[in-house]
């Protein structure tokens, strides 16, 4: 398969007409090539964007509403095609794509289709003398940055409320896992989405993604990504004023009380910890477990772990699939490293797998369950985004409090307790953008979706997107005769 860039409704080479391999984390052998896009691509992207935004933003948001559902019901059609697609590229398991990944594109576009038909701005009266009203207003060309962990369903939770506000987009995968949305442009363009309205351009973040975020044109960027990453983008952004959201990464808790419903939080922090093989932003990979409970949790908690079956991506029983690539791989191994160093006990996993067959050079990592560490050594404060995770034991409220704080990231955080009073308390107390309470990844695409602390500024997520694609004016109309 040979990928290419989507700009101004066509399907274009590259201008150099370099392009880049791209490997099948599971086999460990390229299957297709990707532009390898960089400024010219990314100036012809962005005229295009520009030529259309008027356009686009007077369309209406009935008609812009219809065109975004015309695309949820072509990414509905093509789901086997997408999934397939998505567990190809990026290693995860088959049944996760067609699960999760690809319904939530959809549902993304859906979500935000509506809420193009419902949003709303306020007014401020000033009783006997004047009104005030703002305008909320597309900022014109945006840039939408994601990260290769949830390739589309990433992707499209940037794109839809980005044009449902009325910008126009241009638009980068991650250069590791840019299938789908390839495989999205061609339904762009059957869904009539006029030209040039959304520009999708493939590359690495160096060559094509430096020149966007820098273009003079692209007034804000929505990114998520790597912590690094979205410091060295602020540190460019910021002296021209742009306006960024950035949703990095996490080192999330999962905190496990005595009272708990225990059956419950044990079989959710195992699928906390290892779904997409822990390369979720949200996944809990720090877990704390009351004193009274600790030794019975760790054991049942193995024995799940060991049940997981880790195997060929495309094989619908596979639960653990390859991670992302060699590099990460790597990665993942010598954090596993790191932590035998500072004195961590593997308790199962902790090592490369080798499949036989059409995976036997495949990026496969056994799930790895470490405890007798430190709150404070790398391993409990570094992200490592792999099935790695650590157990520790805790006393009570306030020790655990200051254990789960004890962290530069703030992003998500789950609590299992039957003590509603004590879950509500320290909800208030956690430093996290998203706290589950005897739950977990439930989301309703309505309510604020971020991190604080390293984890990120801003949010996304129902009216939070929209307001942060828009550019608020106040009008106000002093009706005095005086
Ligand atoms: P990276 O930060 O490496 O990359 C993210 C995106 O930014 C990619 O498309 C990348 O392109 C691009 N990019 C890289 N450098 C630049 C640059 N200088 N200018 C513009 N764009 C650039 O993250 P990963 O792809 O490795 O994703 C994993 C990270 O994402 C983890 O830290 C994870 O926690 C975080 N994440 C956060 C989420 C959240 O909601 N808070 C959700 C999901 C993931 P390319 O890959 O082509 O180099």
């Amino acid at each position: 398969m040979k990928i290419q860039n989507y700009i101004n409704g066509k399907m274009e080479d590259p201008i150099s007409g370099n392009f880049i391999d791209n490997i099948e984390p599971a086999t460990g052998k390229v299957y297709c090539s990707i532009p390898d896009s960089d400024e010219q691509d990314v100036e012809m992207a962005v005229q295009a964007a520009v030529k259309v935004q008027q356009a686009w933003k007077t369309l209406g948001a009935d008609n812009i509403g219809r065109i975004l559902n015309k695309i949820a019901e072509g990414i509905e059609e093509n789901l086997e095609n997408l999934a397939q697609a998505e567990s190809t590229d990026n290693g995860k398991p088959i049944a996760l794509a067609k699960m999760v990944d690809i319904p939530r594109a959809a549902e993304n576009f859906r979500f935000f289709a509506a809420s193009a038909t419902q949003f709303a701005s306020e007014s401020h009266w000033m009783p006997g003398r004047a009104v005030n009203y703002t305008l909320r207003q597309p900022l014109g060309v945006v840039a939408c940055i994601s990260p290769w962990n949830l390739p589309l369903y990433l992707f499209t939770w940037k794109i839809a409320p980005a044009l449902a506000t009325g910008n126009t987009v241009v638009a980068k995968p991650s250069e590791i896992t840019p299938a789908t949305a390839y495989l999205l442009s061609k339904i762009c363009q059957q869904a009539g989405l006029p030209d040039g309205v959304l520009n999708i351009i493939h590359g690495t973040g160096g060559r094509t993604g430096t020149p966007l975020v820098n273009h003079n044109k692209v007034k804000a960027l929505s990114f998520t990504g790597g912590t690094a990453t979205g410091a060295l983008i602020a540190s460019q952004l910021a002296p021209r004023f742009k306006k960024m959201s950035l949703e990095l990464g996490g080192k999330n808790a999962t905190i496990v009380f005595d009272d708990c419903n225990y059956d419950k939080a044990l079989s959710t922090a195992v699928r906390a910890a290892f779904t997409n093989q822990g390369q979720i932003c949200l996944c809990g990979s720090r877990i704390y477990v009351q004193e009274g409970i600790y030794d019975r949790f760790l054991q049942d908690f193995i024995a799940k772990v060991e049940k997981l079956k880790v195997g060929d991506p495309q094989d619908p029983a596979s639960k653990i699939g390859a991670v992302v690539s060699k590099q990460h791989m790597e990665k993942i191994l010598s954090h596993i490293e790191i932590a035998k160093s500072e004195g961590g006990k593997i308790e199962i996993g902790g090592h490369r797998i080798q499949l036989d067959g059409r995976c036997a050079d495949g990026y496969f990592i056994a799930p790895t369950v470490i405890t007798g560490l430190d709150n404070d050594c790398r391993t409990n404060q570094e992200e490592i985004f792999g099935p790695v995770a650590t157990i520790q034991p805790f006393k009570n409220d306030e020790d655990v409090l200051a254990l789960a704080n004890n962290s530069n990231y703030g992003l998500a955080c789950n609590i299992w307790t039957e003590n509603i009073n004590r879950a509500t308390r320290l909800a208030e107390e956690i430093d996290a953008g998203i706290v589950w309470i005897n739950t977990w990844l439930l989301r309703d695409l309505r309510t604020p979706f971020g991190g604080m602390k390293a984890s990120g500024v801003g949010r996304e997520g129902g009216w939070e997107a929209m307001r942060f694609f828009t550019e608020p004016k106040n009008v106000c109309i002093d009706y005095s005769s005086k």
